[in-house]
């Protein structure tokens, strides 16, 4: 018998799940136990698919009710008393008629565009590079409209600053550390001759490595809130824009280029006013809506919330509805019959201002917004959309690839 062997654990939800939060369920039992590779959920019932080292009596009975139960507790920490968010639509092109039908993964694989280096982590080839700085251009000429100042940020983001936004509590299970040998030569020595990689991978006596200090950056506007901490904002308000490669650790809900555990963000980021924070952010959902009329895009935007994990998932989720924090770039997948987010508008209020004291010029704590573009899932989503004959393209896609042929 294979050393990995399928099994399967069937039992009903200890509340019915509501339809709306299905998704959100089954995505979270990917992080309840190491033993889960799947998951199905439906509002009446739950299916797991397990893996189990060896097959000589199978899973024991005490390791089975013990991974049932941490399912059933997700499943009442999220469903039990929650109340449906309002889904507010605020522009409806989800029906535009768009060229191309099928999967483009399968298309992207036969032309050697993209390379899987380990689930979640792709190198892409020429043509979503460059599908990807067309729409970077976009983006950036969003960020010229308001006179953005350019930044770059680091990839480390120190666990410190982390720790100060709340970020190990809200979203821990998506978190991906780093480290480094110890300064130590005989740690450095012993690492040199023992590191070897297995199927587990990187084998290393463990205390080579050193104490966490840093982590692998998960947004691009968190960068500039820690570099205006701790003092008044210049000027009583900023607008910058950067792009940055972000982490987020998503487990077996990392499919295709739609969840990459790797992935590339353009933000434009407001702080100032309440207000200043607002009126920019709709004015810069106004811009795009012209950006994406003018390509012919289907999609939506629509309120939306944070992945949260477990613990925070319901409070903050009504909390970000209730204020209408977070709104979606949703872009029709046709193949798929479903929708992905190519984008958010972020309003945090004064989270991060207070958090991070950054003060107004009447000393009241400021405001912040973002707009955040993930520049793989545009690219993906075009080709989903319009598919692989320049032909069936936007003029301006068409024009722009061809000028800039390598
Ligand atoms: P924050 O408010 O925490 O700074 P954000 O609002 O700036 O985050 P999100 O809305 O979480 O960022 O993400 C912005 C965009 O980044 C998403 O709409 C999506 O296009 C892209 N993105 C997010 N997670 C992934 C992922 N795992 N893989 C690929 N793209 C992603
Ligand atoms: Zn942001």
């Amino acid at each position: 018998m294979n050393a990995q062997t399928a099994l399967t654990l069937q039992f009903a939800p200890a509340v019915p799940i509501p339809d709306y939060l299905v998704g959100e369920i089954r995505s979270k039992l990917a992080y309840v136990d190491e033993l889960i590779l799947s998951a199905e959920v439906s509002p009446e019932q739950i299916t797991l698919h397990l893996s189990h080292p060896g097959a000589e009596g199978g899973l024991s009975a005490e390791r089975r009710s013990e991974i049932e139960e941490k399912v059933q507790r997700v499943v009442l920490s999220m469903a039990k008393g929650a109340i449906k968010p309002k889904i507010q639509i605020l522009e409806d092109h989800l029906e535009r008629p768009v060229p191309y039908q099928a999967d483009p993964m399968a298309e992207l694989i036969a032309r050697d565009e993209i390379s899987q280096e380990a689930q979640g982590v792709f190198s892409l080839g020429p043509l979503l590079s460059q599908l990807i700085d067309y729409f970077e251009g976009q983006f950036i000429a969003l960020a010229d409209s308001f006179g953005a100042q350019p930044y770059r940020f680091p990839i480390l983001i120190p666990a410190r600053y982390l720790e100060r936004v709340n970020y190990f509590r809200a979203f821990p299970h998506s978190l991906s550390f780093v480290t480094h040998l110890r300064e130590d030569l005989q740690a450095i020595d012993q690492f040199s001759q023992q590191a070897a990689c297995d199927e587990h991978g990187l084998q290393a006596p463990p205390d080579s490595f050193a104490q966490i200090q840093h982590l692998l950056s998960p947004a691009v506007c968190y960068h500039l809130y820690f570099a205006l901490a701790d003092k008044p904002l210049p000027g009583g308000q900023v607008i910058a824009t950067a792009v940055g490669t972000c982490f987020r650790y998503e487990s077996s809900n990392l499919v295709s280029l739609e969840r990459l555990w790797n992935f590339t963000m353009r933000e434009v980021i407001f702080v100032g006013s309440k207000d200043f924070v607002l009126e920019n952010r709709e004015i810069a959902r106004l811009r795009m809506a012209q950006v994406f009329e003018r390509l012919g895009l289907a999609y939506r935007v629509e309120s939306a919330n944070d992945p949260f994990f477990i613990g925070e998932f319901r409070k903050q989720v009504a909390f970000q509805s209730a204020f209408q924090l977070k709104f979606e770039i949703r872009a029709r997948l046709p193949f798929a019959g479903s929708t992905l987010a190519v984008g958010s508008y972020n309003y945090h209020q004064d989270f991060f201002g207070r958090n991070l004291n950054i003060t107004l010029p009447d000393g009241s704590p400021t405001h912040t917004g973002c707009v955040a573009f993930g520049l793989e899932r545009i690219a993906y989503a075009f080709l989903a959309q319009f598919g692989f004959d320049p032909s069936d393209w936007p003029t301006e896609v068409r024009d722009y690839l061809q000028e800039h042929k390598p």
